[in-house]
């Protein structure tokens, strides 16, 4: 299949969130399973300074927008694992941020007028023309609004898929929105837009409403957001097409994150020949300071330190993780200057059982999931994560509170990989550490227990598989 992967942020040249580890990885992963898959992003004031390598420009043009139009330029990126259109549209994107300008929905209506022109300009030069537009997150929703309506004739018969990766960023925006967009309300509240969207413009809602299959980054997150509680007032909207509502959930690089290669780790290691893991666990107490001894519990924490990751409840459990066991605790963080003092008053008054790291540092990431016996994620919400994942393929236990993908990653019992507990408070949280510390104390059962969750396929080959088979039935939908 010919498939256009349209996304607002692609690693590794731009990346503030996962959205950026997905474009990076699937595209390459749909590509080894012989789809053609090509890639459109804006081109941000920052890669021209970088001096990042491109061809063209091979196309201009210009985008309506309101009664103004603006000027476009297409470059092109041929060395990366599909090739990479980047869309040069001064007014929108030179500039010093990616996101968080107050015209950000001026911005993403002139990303999608760009990728409507590429389209036209794929066909008639180079002679492509996808079968699925793929859209991500709220940025490039107006694309499939802009297939489905204004430009139904020529491109209608694409199929179209639009993912989700957070819900909670919609690109809520203001009404005079829809005139600039060049948009209607046409199809919106047949397709059961509730009145709170109405009066501000909702680009993700668009995707969603007129995209023929949603998809989400696991399938827990697909049933959780059509309820009201983490529906975020789309609920109504994804339950009004439910059965084109799919969760798959996102891969992990296994060629960055594999102990057994990893370079920042004092010893290397794997599912069959775990010693060097004794090793990495030792380095990182004396990394931390703590006491080294190889037989006491070590907890890891690796986290946006925001109130989605559930950081109140690491807190409220503290005082129990200290009197009542021995367990060691290391966390890396940065975010909100409210969790940064909470930890570090924490550490500084336990140094000998807690160590804090305030800052994002991958390196040191990657030697807590190598040295920690047990990784804790209790999330609020969780669309997939990649911690648990991680720490999954590092043989670290997970604790996690089973939420959106952590449910769907992490079991408990027999051939399960971790620890869980769903209602969201600290007496739960505790058991299940309870638990884990418990099973700890049975050496070979751990053993075991580990190397299951080491043996595990995140790889993004399985979900790109997934994806291939939601492109086959979005081409159904559209009757292609
Ligand atoms: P989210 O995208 O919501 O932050 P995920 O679990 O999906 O959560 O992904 C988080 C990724 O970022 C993981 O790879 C994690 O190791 C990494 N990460 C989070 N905080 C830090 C930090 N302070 N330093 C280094 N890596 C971090």
């Amino acid at each position: 299949m010919n498939v256009l992967f349209v996304a607002a942020e692609v690693d590794p040249l731009v990346k503030t969130g996962g959205l950026a580890d997905v474009a990076g990885a699937l595209p390459a992963a749909l590509r080894a399973a012989e789809h053609d898959v090509r890639v459109v992003m804006p081109r941000y004031r920052v890669l021209r300074e970088r001096g990042v390598p491109m061809e063209g420009p091979v196309a201009a043009s210009f985008l309506p927008i309101g009664e103004w139009a603006e000027e476009q330029r297409v470059w092109r990126l041929s060395g990366g694992a599909a090739p990479l259109y980047l869309l040069d549209i001064p007014a929108a994107f030179e500039r010093a941020s990616i996101y968080g300008e107050g015209d950000d929905h001026r911005r993403f209506i002139l990303f999608a007028r760009g990728v409507m022109d590429l389209m036209q300009y794929l066909r008639e030069v180079e002679g492509w023309q996808p079968d699925v537009v793929h859209c991500n997150d709220w940025h490039a929703a107006l694309v499939i609004n802009y297939i489905k309506t204004f430009y139904a004739y020529t491109f209608g018969h694409i199929a179209t898929v639009f993912t989700i990766h957070n819900l909670a960023y919609q690109g809520a925006s203001p009404p005079e929105t829809l005139s600039l967009a060049g948009l209607s309300e046409r199809g919106l509240v047949e397709n059961g837009l509730g009145p709170r969207i109405a009066g501000t413009f909702n680009f993700m809602a668009r995707g969603i409403v007129f995209g023929d299959v949603v998809t989400t980054v696991s399938p827990t997150y697909a049933e959780e957001i059509m309820t009201a509680d983490y529906g975020e007032g789309l609920d109504g909207v994804l339950r009004a097409k439910r059965d084109r509502v799919v969760g798959i959930l996102n891969g992990i690089d296994t060629t960055v994150f594999d102990p057994a290669t990893d370079r920042h780790l004092a010893a290397n290691y794997s599912a069959g020949d775990p010693l060097g893991r004794v090793m990495c666990k030792v380095a990182l107490q004396r990394e931390f300071a703590l006491p080294e001894v190889p037989d006491r519990p070590l907890l890891g924490v690796v986290s946006r330190l925001v109130e989605q990751k559930g950081l109140d409840l690491v807190e409220a459990v503290m005082p129990w993780l200290l009197r009542e066991t021995d367990a060691q605790l290391v966390l890396l963080g940065s975010g909100q200057a409210q969790w940064q003092d909470t930890f570090s008053r924490i550490s500084a008054a336990h140094p000998t059982r807690v160590g804090v790291r305030i800052g994002f540092d991958a390196a040191l990431a990657q030697r807590i999931y190598a040295g920690s016996d047990c990784f804790l994620m209790p999330s609020r919400f969780e669309p997939c994560g990649l911690g648990q994942m991680i720490a999954l393929r590092y043989g670290s236990v997970p604790i996690v509170r089973a939420t959106g993908g952590l449910n769907d990653t992490v079991q408990e019992g027999y051939e399960g990989n971790g620890f869980r507990f769903h209602p969201y408070e600290a007496r739960y949280f505790t058991d299940a550490i309870g638990r884990a510390l418990a099973a700890y104390r049975d050496e070979a059962g751990w053993a075991v227990l580990r190397e299951r969750g080491m043996r595990e396929d995140n790889s993004w080959a399985h979900a790109a598989n997934r994806y291939g088979r939601v492109y086959e039935a979005a081409r159904w939908v559209r009757g292609a």
